[in-house]
């Protein structure tokens, strides 16, 4: 199952595709989760990326792609990927085609989170990230257990700096201008599926194992 994710920031991307990846033993692979890897290192990588990061724009194409044609060879990915954040842009779309048909391989779906901008807003300015194992919560739609204290690992929440209320509109704006085409781009090719990501997470979740089953169906 080779499946990509999109949809705007704070639709759930994240979270479905870490529960997608559990059930199903493929890897989730994030680019945000890598470059945000990458600056803490402060790699070279993460040294170029932090300022485009920082202001919520894209990092350019030719880094992303990159990072992920590379990540995408690992033996790990034999069976499939989730792909999260990736592509957003056109050309990272015909980018990851290009690497894929280098493998033989294709995508079999595209999971399309459709969720509206006041709903984003308000999701991502309650977001926290645990520091230690990456869990999302919310602190209003999935508060923790104590207050700034993961569940899973016991691990610090924080907030990502670029979810706070400036930078989460200028994300969006990012969003409309550079990755909305996209969504035509997958639906022109069939391989589009639509997911109401309005909906509370435990009902995302069953559309999306829903969704995910139906390509599988279709695979075999
Ligand atoms: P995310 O965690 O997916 O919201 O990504 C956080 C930030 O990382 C984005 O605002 C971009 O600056 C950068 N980023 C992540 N994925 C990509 C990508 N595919 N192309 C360009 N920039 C990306």
């Amino acid at each position: 199952m080779n499946l990509v994710f999109l949809g705007p920031p704070g639709a759930g991307k994240g979270t479905q595709a870490s529960k997608v990846s559990e059930n199903r033993g493929l890897p989730h692979i994030s680019t945000g989760d890598i470059l945000r890897e990458a600056v803490a290192e402060e790699t070279p990588l993460g040294v170029k990326a932090k300022a485009f990061m920082d202001s919520g724009s894209l990092v350019p194409d030719d880094l992303v792609v990159s990072i992920v044609a590379e990540r995408l060879e690992r033996a790990d990915c034999a069976d499939g990927f989730v792909l999260d954040g990736f592509p957003r842009t056109i050309a990272q779309a015909e980018a990851l085609d290009a690497t894929l048909e280098g493998m033989g391989r294709s995508l079999d779906g595209v999971l399309y989170f459709k969720v509206d901008d006041d709903q984003v807003v308000r999701r991502l300015s309650g977001r926290r990230i645990c520091r230690d194992c990456g869990e999302n919560y919310h602190v209003d739609f999935m508060p923790p257990q104590t207050p700034g204290v993961c569940d899973k690992c016991g691990g610090e929440l924080y907030q990502r700096e670029d979810d706070k209320a400036g930078t989460v509109r200028e994300r969006l704006k990012v969003y409309y201008a550079q990755t909305a085409d996209l969504v035509d781009y997958y639906r022109e090719r069939g391989l589009l599926v639509d997911v109401d990501a309005s909906l509370v997470p435990s009902a995302v979740r069953e559309e999306v194992a829903a969704s995910v089953g139906a390509l599988e169906g279709k695979e075999d």
